[in-house]
């Protein structure tokens, strides 16, 4: 009952570094676990291959929530801004736009 087998470890890793540490970046509202925490980070995500990264399968920019590990892609900080700006609206209450 024994089968040849290779033992390849094989996963993957991710860093994320604090993208911008402006306090109103960081305290953005989470739609999943409702609290205001979520910050922007710089992700990068790698193959491994005995523990040793290989190539990257995600690199860029992503929201995080670090209470439920929510995740949400941006491309720039122009939309980071707009989120915040929304964000604002959205505390202030429903004013006129
Ligand atoms: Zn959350």
């Amino acid at each position: 009952m024994s089968f040849f087998c290779l033992p390849i470890v094989c996963g993957t890793r991710q860093w994320d570094k604090p993208y911008d540490p402006d306090p109103r970046l960081n305290s953005i509202y989470c739609p999943n676990c409702h609290n205001n925490s979520v910050g922007p980070v710089k992700r990068r995500e790698f193959i491994t291959l005995w523990f040793i990264p290989l190539f990257p399968i995600y690199w860029g920019k992503q929201l995080r929530c670090p209470i439920c590990q929510w995740r949400q892609d941006f491309k720039n900080r122009e939309q980071l801004q707009k989120v915040v700006n929304e964000q604002g609206n959205i505390h202030k209450g429903a004013g006129p736009m």
